[in-house]
């Protein structure tokens, strides 16, 4: 069974399991009640939602968690302590069981007194968060999770599954059939076969065979604790970097807004190794870290997210408008930011399909770098994706294989990544060649090349090939209600001045800057015509989006 990361340093640990002094304990005390308890008791248990936030005055308390070999020992909280870790901010269900060690006296205090606090005391929220925080890191650390993934490094919808539960930083244990010997028992235990993996355990009794993720989420309640309002505010469509932003943005400033994710927070930004241009983080930011800390930032300020669900149609003949959902739901919005981001091309290569997480991949993060080990690799694109994915890969890969259509790098690349490809020995560039052949039974194991000037080939044993040759709009759920490019990036603002024939502009004002043609819809990020492809981008128009909302609204 394995763990990602190695656990916490002591000093880093003294920061997640901090003891409150006299005087902070004092500013709690008002929104919460004192609680006398005995040996025991149990506080709360996992799968538990709304669980109070506990500070001990005396006596103490273990967090544990179930597994199917027993309890394991979390933390023991002492006098001065307070439970709770990211599920207090995200509102999702708790993932251990609170027992009562010596009896004492505890504040507990609910989840909205506890809300309120945060946003009242900017000393304690501090103290909160980054306890909260270290504490998730630990889990996963230490792989203590209420999810136990059965899977092979040969399967495409394992990698999925993985990445799904690694990018919700939802701490879980994977267990890798093709190298784990110990394994059997478990699938014996729960009557599992080979040729049902995938398999995920949850809550160490649901069985699900190679489940979507869909039904993941749904096993494990990650939207369960989410109640849309009648009307919303705002609902805010993907949560790549311009959604979450965003989010921050809207919530912060008091207006109810609802986040709706395809997939899992964080977009492109999310399958990016190294993030090195993006200001305030001198050593670089992995896409996932950025993304787990900006949505716990967002739903910090009470936005509500709702995961793996996809808006699969926009209604938009009448306000509120109307967004059908992936299974079923519709939720109806004041006004809309339209964040959907763009997907990566696939090239036409025959047998792409068939090698899709088995040796194609379109991101290049920690768990594909482990799939390939110390093999070499093949890199598509001259971008700026391209040429992170190259340099990341040449820290663990051997040799790493770029090969760009054109005869050159692309313009846009970032000039320190050119750098250090053209100085990285473990790189080869080259130009002006196309892959055109992928071959293999189960996994990939050769791909061809070709020289588009000499029209030569030649064939390689390569197992990895990461594909990374640019993006389209995800604009195709809102078939006729907004004005597109020719392209299909959504047109905002001045841009829309040529179309007015084409589109019926309601108001006697023009469209706002990053508004659509349809108004109180707005589009930020890579999903709009005129982008530029770069995180911080995103996040600003997210940011400016919500004072452009607010204008909106007012004129409802
Ligand atoms: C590998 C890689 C490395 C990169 N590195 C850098 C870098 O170092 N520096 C930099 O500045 N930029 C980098 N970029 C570019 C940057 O990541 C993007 O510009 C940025 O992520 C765009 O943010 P976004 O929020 O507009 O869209 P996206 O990041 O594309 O997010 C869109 C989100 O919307 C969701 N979505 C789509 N359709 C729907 C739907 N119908 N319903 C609900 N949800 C939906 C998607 O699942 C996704 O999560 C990189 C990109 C890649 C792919």
């Amino acid at each position: 069974m394995s763990a990602q990361l190695t656990p916490l340093p002591p000093d880093i640990r003294g920061e997640a399991f901090p003891i409150l002094t006299a005087e902070q304990i004092c500013r709690i005390r008002p929104l919460s009640k004192v609680r006398s308890v005995k040996v025991g008791e149990i506080l709360f248990e996992p799968g538990d939602s709304d669980v109070p936030f506990f500070v001990l005055l005396s006596g103490s308390l273990e967090i544990v968690q179930p597994s199917l070999q027993g309890e394991r020992l979390i933390v023991t909280h002492e006098a001065g302590s307070f439970t709770g870790e990211i599920t207090m901010i995200s509102g999702r269900r708790s993932l251990a069981r609170g027992r009562v060690t010596s009896a004492g006296e505890f504040l507990e205090m609910s989840t909205v007194a506890f809300r309120t606090l945060v946003a009242r005391d900017a000393e304690l929220s501090e103290i909160f968060m980054r306890a909260f925080i270290l504490r998730r890191v630990e889990l996963i650390n230490r792989g203590f999770g209420n999810v136990i993934l059965l899977g092979s490094r040969h399967s495409a919808q394992t990698l999925r599954l993985r990445e799904f539960l690694t990018r919700n930083a939802h701490p879980h244990t994977y267990v890798d059939l093709d190298t784990d010997t110990a394994s059997q028992d478990l699938l014996d235990h729960f009557h599992v076969t080979l040729e049902e993996i995938p398999v995920v355990i949850c809550n160490n009794r649901t069985v699900l065979r190679s489940p979507s993720i869909q039904e993941l989420a749904k096993c494990l309640g990650l939207n369960a604790h989410i109640v849309a309002s009648e009307v919303e505010d705002l609902v805010i469509v993907g949560a790549g970097p311009s959604g979450l932003a965003a989010a921050v943005y809207a919530a912060s400033e008091g207006l109810d807004v609802l986040v709706i994710e395809a997939e899992s927070p964080g977009g492109q930004a999310g399958s990016s190794s190294k993030i090195e241009n993006y200001l305030g983080f001198p050593m670089g930011v992995s896409g996932q870290e950025l993304a787990s800390r900006a949505a716990a930032q967002a739903q910090k300020f009470g936005a509500k997210m709702l995961i793996a669900s996809g808006v699969t149609k926009l209604n938009c003949e009448r306000r509120p408008f109307e967004l059908n959902l992936e299974g079923g739901q519709t939720i109806r919005a004041r006004s809309v930011v339209i964040a959907t981001g763009a997907q990566y091309n696939k090239p036409k290569i025959e047998n792409l399909k068939k090698f899709e997480g088995q040796g194609v991949y379109y991101g290049a993060t920690y768990i594909e770098a482990q799939l390939c080990g110390k093999e070499n690799v093949i890199v598509v694109g001259g971008g700026n994706s391209a040429g992170q994915a190259a340099v990341y890969l040449s820290q663990t890969a051997g040799k790493v294989h770029m090969l760009v259509r054109s005869n050159q790098l692309s313009d846009t690349m970032s000039r320190y990544l050119i750098q250090r490809i053209e100085e990285n020995p473990a790189i080869e560039l080259h130009f002006q060649t196309e892959v055109v052949g992928l071959d293999g039974d189960a996994q990939l194991e050769r791909v061809t090349w070709r020289n588009k000037d000499s029209g030569e080939t030649s064939t390689h044993d390569i197992r990895h090939v990461f594909i990374m040759a640019g993006a389209s709009p995800r604009t195709d759920w809102l078939q006729e209600c907004v004005a597109l490019d020719s392209k299909g990036f959504i047109l905002t603002g001045r841009d829309l001045d040529s179309l007015t024939e084409q589109y019926h502009w309601p108001l006697p004002r023009a469209p706002q800057m990053l508004e659509t043609s349809l108004p109180g819809v707005f589009a930020v990020g890579d999903v709009r015509a005129g982008n530029v492809k770069r995180v911080a981008a995103a996040v600003g128009e997210g940011s400016i989006a919500i004072y452009l909302v607010h204008r909106a609204l007012a004129e409802l």
